[in-house]
C-alpha cells in the first residue's frame, strides 16, 4: 500500500502514525487532510485487530459509558459469575485491581455525571465525523442507517429500561422508539417469540463488516498520498529530529510519532515510563449461518449477548472477560452466547472453526485519552477507546488534530488530555 512519490523515493514524513485500526486510520486521515505527509505504520494490515472484531455499531446513542457496578447486588452477581455479560480470571485479578480500584471510583454518580457530560460531547459528533469518509471511501455498502435494537426478555426489564431510554432519549435529543412484544414481531419476523420488547434506537448507523470499513479508511488514505508501511511500534526510539520507527520500507523518521494501539498502547506507554490506568475488556465474537437474519443488530440485554447481521453471518458477540490480554482465551461467554443466540433465532452451523477473540482498550476513568505525550515532545497518544472505538475514532482523530496544528478545538479537549493523570 505503499506509495511512492513521482520521483520513485519516499515523500518526506511529518507524523507518524502507529496502529491501524480505526483510530490509527482515522488519526492519519484527519492529520493528511490538515495537510501532514503521514507514515501509518502496523504490523499487519489495516482494521484486522479489535476493529475488525467488534459488533459494528456506530453508537450515537452511547452518552453513557459503561460504569463499574456500584450496588451490591450488581457486585456480587458479578462476582458469582452469575450473568453471561461479565467473566473474569480470578488469576489477573491482582494485578487488576488498581486500575479496576479506579474504574470503581470514577463510576460514583457524581464523578460519572462529569464523565457522561464529556463523553456525550464526543459522541454526538460520531455520525458526522464518519459520513464524509463513508462516502469518500466508497463505503456506503458497508453502512445500514436502520439503528439497532436493545431487547429484553422480561416485562419488567423492559419497562424498566424503557423509562430509562426514554430519560436518556429526552436529555440527549436521541430518537427512540418503544416496542412491545408484537410490534417487535412485527418489525423482525426473524426473531422469535421470547422477547417481552425492545427499544430501537434509531440515530445509530450499523456496519456489516467493520474491519472492512478500516481498510476503506486505509486505501482512501493512500490513494490520497499517505504511506502505509508494515514495521513494529516496538522499534519506536527518539532520533536526533523527532522519533524514527523500522520498518519492512526501512527506517521511517518524523519530527512527531502518535501512539494509537489500541490494547497494545500500555506496552509502549509504559516503557517510555508512563504509568497509566489502562485494562482490557476481552470479548468473543462467532459467526453462524442464519435461515433469516434480523435486519439489524439485536441486544440480548439481559444475557449481554447481541446479534448483528454481518457479511460473514450472524456475529455473535460477547460481553466483557476481565482477563491478561495475552492469556489463552477461555470462550465460556461465546458457548453460553451460542445457546442464548438460538433460543432466539433459528441459528445454523458456526462458520469459524474456533471463536474470534479481542480486547477492549479500556481507561479506569472510561475516557479516551487523546493529546500531547507529557513528557516527550513530538509525542501525541491516542487510545482507550473501550466500547465505542469504532463510534469514535473519527470524532476523537479530529480533536487530535486540532490540537496539534493550534486549531480551536471543536470539543473541549482537558477531559481526553493525557495530563490528567499527571506527568
Ligand atoms: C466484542 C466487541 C464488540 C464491540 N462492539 C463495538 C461496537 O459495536 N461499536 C464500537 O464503537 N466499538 C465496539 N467495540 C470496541 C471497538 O472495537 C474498539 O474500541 C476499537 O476497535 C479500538 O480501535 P483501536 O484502533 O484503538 O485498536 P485496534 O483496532 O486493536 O488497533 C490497534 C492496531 O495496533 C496494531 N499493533 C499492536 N501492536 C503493534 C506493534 N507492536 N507494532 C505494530 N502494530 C501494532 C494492531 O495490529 C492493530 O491494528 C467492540 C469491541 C469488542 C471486543
Amino acid at each position: 500500500m505503499t506509495l511512492p512519490s513521482a520521483s520513485g523515493a519516499r515523500p518526506s514524513t511529518d507524523v507518524i502514525v502507529l496502529g491501524a485500526g480505526i483510530v490509527g486510520v482515522s488519526t492519519a486521515l484527519a492529520l493528511q487532510q490538515r495537510g501532514h505527509a503521514v507514515c501509518l505504520v502496523d504490523r499487519q494490515a489495516p482494521g484486522r485487530a479489535t476493529s475488525y472484531g467488534n459488533a459494528g455499531i456506530i453508537q450515537r446513542e452511547a452518552v453513557r459509558p459503561y460504569a463499574f457496578p456500584r450496588a451490591w447486588q450488581a457486585l456480587i452477581r458479578v462476582a458469582a459469575r452469575r450473568g453471561n455479560d461479565v467473566n473474569y480470571h480470578l488469576r489477573a485479578l491482582p494485578s487488576l485491581v488498581p486500575a479496576l480500584a479506579r474504574y470503581w471510583h470514577a463510576s460514583a454518580p457524581a464523578r460519572y455525571a462529569g464523565t457522561v457530560a464529556a463523553y456525550s460531547a464526543l459522541i454526538r459528533h460520531c455520525l458526522d465525523e464518519h459520513a464524509p469518509w463513508i462516502e469518500r471511501a466508497g463505503a456506503q455498502d458497508l453502512v445500514r442507517k436502520t439503528g439497532w435494537l436493545e431487547a429484553y426478555r422480561t416485562d419488567a426489564a423492559f419497562d424498566q429500561a424503557a423509562r430509562a431510554a426514554t430519560a436518556v432519549a429526552t436529555d440527549h435529543a436521541l430518537d427512540h422508539a418503544l416496542l412491545d412484544r408484537r410490534g417487535l414481531a412485527a418489525a423482525e419476523p426473524a426473531l422469535r417469540n421470547v422477547l417481552a420488547g425492545a427499544i430501537h434506537w434509531r440515530d445509530p448507523w450499523t456496519v456489516t463488516d467493520p474491519g472492512e470499513l478500516v481498510a476503506r479508511y486505509a486505501d482512501l488514505f493512500t490513494r490520497q498520498g499517505g504511506t502505509f508501511c508494515h514495521g513494529d511500534a516496538a522499534t519506536l526510539r527518539a532520533s536526533g529530529t523527532g522519533w524514527q520507527v523500522s520498518t519492512s520500507d526501512g527506517v521511517v523518521e518524523a519530527a512527531h510519532a502518535v501512539i494509537a494501539l489500541g490494547p497494545w498502547a500500555a506496552d509502549l506507554t509504559a516503557r517510555l515510563g508512563y504509568r497509566l490506568p489502562l485494562f482490557v475488556k476481552r470479548g468473543y465474537h462467532r459467526h453462524y449461518g442464519a435461515e433469516a437474519m434480523p435486519s439489524k443488530p439485536v441486544l440480548d440485554s439481559e444475557n449481554g449477548v447481541l446479534l448483528a447481521p454481518m457479511r460473514q453471518g450472524l456475529r455473535v458477540t460477547t460481553g466483557a472477560e476481565f482477563a491478561h490480554r495475552e492469556a489463552p482465551p477461555t470462550p465460556v461467554q461465546s458457548e453460553r452466547a451460542e445457546e442464548l443466540a438460538a433460543q432466539l433465532v433459528r441459528l445454523g452451523n458456526p462458520v469459524e472453526a474456533t471463536p474470534w477473540m479481542g480486547a477492549r482498550p479500556c481507561v479506569a476513568d472510561m475516557l479516551p485519552v487523546v493529546g500531547r505525550a507529557p513528557r516527550h515532545a513530538g509525542l501525541w497518544f491516542h487510545f482507550g477507546h473501550g466500547h465505542q472505538g469504532l463510534t469514535l475514532g473519527p470524532a476523537t482523530a479530529r480533536l487530535l488534530a486540532e490540537v496539534f496544528d493550534g486549531e480551536p478545538p471543536y470539543v473541549e479537549p482537558a477531559p481526553y488530555d493525557p495530563r490528567r493523570f499527571g506527568a
